[in-house]
């Protein structure tokens, strides 16, 4: 069986009861925080209504020809579409060929389903192509599409789907599931995941937690007048610069949360809640949401510039000369 995360059950539970209901769309989006398992529920979903001998309850039964095609990951009327392998974006030529295959007549008399996810990645010509399948689409055909940025997507597209709005796990259940696999330093990588519990899990598998103590190290230097912003963005450099981006913004944001007064409890990053807290003395609150929107806009420059490394010098220099 395709699995099912405990923290889904409201999601599966509205699912269904619209599928029972006969007021099934022919398209979903599926929203909410990235690192959930939104495209696992999806995957799921689509098993529940291949399936030939659904359970009551709309489980899928695990045991008819579909749900064997399904699991062997060969159900002709499943189609998946996500990123090429380190493809920025999701390619029209991809998406005409989705649409072609979904265009079949369904080999098991039933729906054809097609996941698209992360939907947001998709340019604007990929975008425009799903849009004429959205605007006439077929009878029993399915996309679900999958994101956690919907304002990316095209208005357009936004519009003709029914959303279905995820939200984070309640902690309690993450921790559980995160202990379940197994992962050690469990409160704090969730905590750095900001409360999704399969990107923790991830974090805890890759080297992230090391690469993190590495960039912080540099950047504490950078604040200490020990180190310059060259030889900082140097050593940034060495890492994925959106998600070495992407930390900078996390610990900007909780020296905003500690100025405000929050606790530890709030943090994304607490185990470095005294470095944040000693860093973030020397700036006032407005300086520190100036400086929040200077690194969000390198974020979003980051995964477009070719030229990254300049970008991490820049943003380090502005950083030191704003100190
Ligand atoms: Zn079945």
């Amino acid at each position: 069986m395709i699995e099912r995360f405990a923290w889904h059950d409201p999601n599966w539970h509205e699912l269904i009861e619209r599928k029972r209901s006969g007021r099934f769309p022919h398209a979903l989006l599926f929203n909410g925080a990235g690192g959930t398992g939104k495209a696992q529920l999806a995957l799921a979903l689509s098993h529940a209504l291949l399936c030939q001998n659904p359970a009551e309850t709309g489980e899928a039964c695990g045991q008819c020809k579909s749900c064997l095609l399904i699991e062997a990951g060969s159900h002709p009327d499943l189609l998946t579409l996500t990123l090429e392998e380190d493809a920025k974006d999701i390619k029209i030529a991809q998406v005409r060929e989705l649409m072609s295959q979904l265009a079949l007549t369904s080999q098991y008399d039933g729906y054809k389903i097609a996941i698209i996810w992360p939907a947001e990645r998709m340019n604007i010509n990929s975008a425009n192509s799903l849009l004429k399948t959205l605007e006439e689409p077929a009878d029993n055909t399915l996309l679900i599409l999958v994101t956690a940025q919907p304002s990316r997507l095209l208005p357009t597209i936004r519009s003709r789907c029914q959303q279905i709005n995820f939200t984070l796990p309640p902690h309690d259940m993450a921790l559980q599931w995160l202990a379940e696999q197994r992962v050690e330093q469990a409160e704090l990588l969730l905590a750095l995941a900001d409360g999704a519990p399969l990107l923790a899990a991830e974090l805890g598998e890759s080297e992230a937690l090391e690469q993190r103590s590495t960039l912080f190290a540099a950047f504490k230097a950078l604040n200490m007048g020990k180190n310059d912003p060259i030889s900082v963005a140097d050593i940034w450099g060495k890492s994925e610069p959106t998600t070495s981006l992407r930390w900078l913004m996390s610990w900007v944001m909780d020296m905003i949360r500690l100025r405000m007064g929050g606790s530890r409890e709030m943090l994304a990053n607490p185990d470095i809640e005294q470095d944040l807290q000693r860093l973030a003395e020397p700036l006032d609150l407005a300086e520190m949401f100036k400086r929040f929107d200077q690194i969000a806009e390198s974020l979003r420059l980051s995964s477009a510039t070719i030229n990254q490394q300049l970008l991490l010098e820049e943003t380090m220099m502005s950083w030191a000369r704003n100190r």
